[in-house]
């Protein structure tokens, strides 16, 4: 029987490099990518910061064409229970595309599972 308490599963805190809500197992914050100290440095924890899965991956690209006026572009992200419901909805970033530049998204879902 272990001792170690563990947080709650999808419990949070602050990355305090960049302020993103992250995982509170998180060891690396995966929005700026710098490591996070532990409050304990149990296996268990340790074990629990690595992706297990990314079930979903996806990665595409848009350009402007090289004619016409600048477009510009919200990237946004809708997440949906069993049934339908929309359980949160995030702008997480807008932008610009000049006339001949393009950019490629990329977005994923990793999952972390316990033992
Ligand atoms: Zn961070």
């Amino acid at each position: 029987m272990s001792t170690v308490r563990r947080a709650a599963a999808g419990a949070t805190r602050t990355c305090p490099h960049c302020r993103t809500v992250i995982l509170q197992s998180a060891a690396i914050c995966p929005a700026c990518k710098k490591h996070l100290r532990f409050e304990s440095t149990s296996a268990a924890q340790a074990a629990a910061a690595v992706p297990t899965f990314s079930p979903l991956r996806l990665e595409g690209s848009v350009r402007h064409p090289e004619a016409g006026a600048a477009w510009e572009y919200s990237i946004v992200i809708s997440v949906k229970n069993d049934r339908g419901d929309e359980v949160t909805r995030q702008v997480v970033g807008v932008g610009a595309l000049q006339p001949g530049e393009g950019r490629t998204f990329t977005f994923s879902v990793d999952v972390f599972k316990p033992d």
